[in-house]
């Protein structure tokens, strides 16, 4: 260790040095000697640490989700009983709001109040959209077949790994516990090295919630702890949130194996702004959703394509929003942007930055660092105008607060430009005619969009198309990625249950 971690920040539960893994609902000593620290990129403060699970510590969750999964004591358990345990899950997280947002603060740096809207609010959102889903699905069905009745069965998949980025942490760990416990299976988790503890005390509240013992194990960890999860013989299905370049190796990986695997990855979304907006209405929103979370976000809309007639006094509102956004510390009331996970992050921004300047950008409000927040890594809002979307800045996912102002003289060409992109997350438009903007919606290849707003919602699919990742999450798509389907054929004169 160290340091030690100040009083404040140990005060906050699921804060502190912790010397054991949560295995299979139960503390245990880790097989490894390795230690993972967790500093405050906002403030440095050292918020706490935890044993960082190598091969054998993965092998033993492994195990441990087979034994529970191959009993039944969870897979077998009806599906609206395991429905409730999920809603009884998400009731305790808004119970323990403050506390949990805190720990969310202090490991990522996000404004408390920003990590209640952007990741407790959908987290819990989505428990509930999975607990609605499992009740919902059509678990057995009969069919007409060509040779007499066939019954259609949907099974858990099986012992679930998952692996998640560290971004929106309460939020990712929220969606994969969801969706594998509404399924039925057991999952061992591995979260991001720069957020493992949130995810302990969720897997806590999912057990204390009636999850069973065997069901949830935290693997803490990096890159390596995660390769032992996707090798391991003993997991039926990866799911896996973070960079496009990790999920082309999973992929590789769990194609190799026959292994179940769906990917959820990065992005560089477009805003479509029409000719007929009401910019006074929505300049904020529209800088706001490449801005949010400092701009550490999948979905985040970091090219806004604007008519070229109107552009000035749209980049002038959206220039105008950034200003208010005040970037800060936890502990500032005020603050709505926090800092980017790191300092080598911040230094990869900006080299983004001034490779858009080198390009021929014009950086109309040049963030930089901001004065008097020098212990964490902290960047302003960077809004570049005269980006065309060849230039790095709009192709590369930046991960930063940085937005390029892309101007368009028909709006053929602005859905050309947005559809010009590796990725394929998200994407959205802003007009004063809906169904000009539905219109619009079906021409751009992305797995969500929004008409004058943004937002995932938890009840419907979620995903990328192109290198934004492979499957969808959320909602009964979300819920069916877990799920195996088994067809029964019934001999000759089978009578079909009554309550079928
Ligand atoms: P990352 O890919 O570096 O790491 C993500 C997770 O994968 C971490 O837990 C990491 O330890 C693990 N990991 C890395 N390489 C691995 C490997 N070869 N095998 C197994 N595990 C491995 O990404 P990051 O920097 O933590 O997160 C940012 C990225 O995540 C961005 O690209 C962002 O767009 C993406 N993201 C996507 C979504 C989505 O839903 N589409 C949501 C949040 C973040």
């Amino acid at each position: 260790m160290t340091e030690t971690v100040e009083a404040a920040t140990a005060a906050i539960p699921g804060a502190g040095d912790h010397n054991q893994l949560y295995l299979g609902g139960q503390w245990v000593d880790p097989h490894s000697a390795a230690t993972l620290e967790v500093f405050s990129p906002a403030t440095g403060v050292r918020v706490g640490s935890t044993p960082e699970a190598d091969a054998a510590d993965v092998d033993a969750a492994v195990k441990a989700a087979r034994a529970s999964f191959d009993s039944g004591v969870w897979s077998s358990v009806p599906p609206a009983e395991r429905a409730d345990v999920l809603d009884r899950a998400a009731a305790l997280i808004e119970e323990r709001s403050a506390e949990i947002t805190a720990l969310v603060s202090a490991e990522m740096g996000a404004p408390a109040s920003a990590v209640a809207t952007l990741q407790q609010l959908p987290g819990t959102g989505v428990l509930r959209a999975y607990a609605q889903a499992a009740r919902d699905y059509a678990w057995v069905e009969y069919r007409e077949g060509l040779f007499g009745v066939t019954r259609v069965t949907r099974e858990p998949a099986g012992v679930v790994g998952a692996i998640t980025a560290w971004n929106v942490p309460l939020f990712l760990v929220c969606n994969k516990f969801g969706a594998a416990l509404a399924a039925g299976c057991s999952i061992v988790l591995k979260p991001a090295p720069e957020t493992p503890l949130i995810a302990n005390v969720l897997a806590e509240i999912m057990v204390e919630a009636g999850v069973p013992e065997g069901v949830i194990s935290v693997v803490p960890g990096g890159a390596e702890t995660g390769k032992a999860l996707v090798d391991h013989p003993g997991v039926d299905k990866i799911t896996f949130t973070g960079s496009t370049a990790a999920g082309k190796a999973i992929g590789a990986s769990c194609a190799q194996n026959l292994k179940r695997c769906s990917l959820e990855l990065g992005g560089k979304s477009a805003a479509i702004v029409l000719d007929d907006v009401d910019i006074a209405a929505h300049g904020y929103m529209l800088a706001f959703f490449g801005l949010f979370n400092t701009g550490q976000a999948c979905v985040a809309q970091t090219r806004v394509l604007v008519p070229r007639s109107r552009q000035d006094e749209i980049v002038e509102a959206m220039v105008a929003a950034a200003k208010t956004m005040t970037v800060g510390t936890p502990d500032d009331p005020a603050a709505q942007l926090g800092p980017v996970i790191s300092e080598r992050q911040r230094q990869r921004i900006e080299g983004y930055i001034e490779a858009g300047k080198a390009a021929g950008a014009t950086a109309v409000l040049d963030g930089g660092r901001p004065e008097g927040l020098d212990n964490g890594f902290f960047l302003n809002p960077t809004i570049f105008t005269g980006v065309t979307n060849d230039m790095v800045i709009a192709q590369e996912e930046i991960f930063g607060p940085v937005v390029s102002v892309i101007a368009y003289d028909t709006v053929d060409e602005a859905i050309a430009i947005a559809n010009d992109s590796d990725y394929g997350l998200a994407g959205s438009v802003w007009t004063a005619d809906v169904e000009r903007g539905i219109e619009i919606s079906e021409k751009i290849r992305t797995g969500t969009f929004g008409v004058n707003f943004y937002a995932i919602d938890p009840g419907s699919p979620f995903g990328g198309y192109k290198n934004s990742g492979i499957g969808r999450e959320c909602g009964p798509e979300g819920l069916e990625a877990f799920i195996e389907h088994k067809s029964t054929m019934l001999p000759a004169g089978y009578q079909v249950p009554q309550s079928s």
